[in-house]
């Protein structure tokens, strides 16, 4: 069993005006097997929850602790920490032009099992994931995300998921932007990878309908760069009602 901890993590963007905290004492322990759902307003600061979690260079990561087994990822490098089983699919997944998709999963594959997958297998493996999501073979040759639309960038993410396998998946709203069949595509390889794999699962929403196809154990609430509530799915209902007006409220009273 695996144990990803973040213990008051506080957070600042560069900006023109400088330093910007965003990230206001984020508490939360996921385990493997367990998904916890993060959700909140927009700007509250979940996608850079998850930028601090992956290591992007533009979020500065001011106090607190992000630990795997114990084991500092803030002081890991980018290609570390995912060699360490963190997995992030981007909000906004980057376009790599000239870059074939088949080669970037390949690259990534390798980094991440220290060795190169044997070729045969490894086609046999993409064919098969590209099947269970959908996604037509001529892909494989396509740049990486370039022109794709934003389903088609959403099913790379959890493509990559699948065959990157890693034991701790920050997923920031894998929901956004896709019609009522890719999310059920999509769910569906969430759910799959989750079912196959000891994975804990970092599901960063804004909206509940994605937690009728992927069921988290526990639902946190998301604003102003901190979780104000956890609960189990029922909190998620309650959201769904209520929306998330009483939580902006709190804070802005603050
Ligand atoms: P969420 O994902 O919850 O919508 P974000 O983490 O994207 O929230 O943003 C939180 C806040 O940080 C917002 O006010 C946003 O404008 C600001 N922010 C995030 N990234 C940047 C950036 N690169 N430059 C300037 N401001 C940023
Ligand atoms: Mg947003
Ligand atoms: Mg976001």
């Amino acid at each position: 069993m695996a144990t990803l901890e973040i213990k008051d993590l506080h957070a600042s963007v560069t900006t023109e005006e400088g330093a910007k905290e965003i990230l206001k004492g984020v508490n939360l322990t996921i385990r493997s097997g367990e998904t916890h759902a993060i959700m909140g307003p927009n700007g509250s600061g979940k996608s850079t929850l998850s930028y601090a979690i992956a290591g992007h260079p533009k979020y500065e990561v001011t106090s607190g602790q992000v630990l795997l087994d114990g084991e500092d990822v803030l002081e890991m490098s980018v290609d570390e920490r995912a060699r360490a089983g963190l997995f992030l699919a981007m909000q906004y997944p980057v376009e790599v032009p000239g870059v074939s998709m088949s080669n970037f999963l390949r690259t990534a594959a390798t980094a991440i099992r220290g060795e190169a997958p044997k070729l045969r297998h490894w086609v046999k493996e993409v064919k098969e994931e590209m099947g269970k999501l959908d996604i037509s073979a001529e892909f494989a040759e396509r740049s990486v995300n370039e022109g794709f639309s934003g389903g088609e960038k959403k099913r790379h993410e959890i493509l990559q998921l699948a065959l990157l396998k890693p034991k701790f998946a920050v997923l920031d709203e894998t929901d956004s932007g896709l019609d009522v069949d890719a999310l059920r595509v999509v769910s569906q390889g969430v759910n799959d990878y989750k079912a196959n794999n000891e994975v804990g699962v970092m599901l960063i929403t804004h909206y509940t309908r994605i937690l009728k196809h992927i069921t988290p154990d526990y639902v946190h609430v998301f604003a102003g760069g901190k979780i104000v509530e956890s609960g189990g799915v029922e909190l998620a209902d309650e959201l769904e009602e209520n929306g998330y007006v009483k939580y902006v409220k709190a804070e802005a009273a603050v």
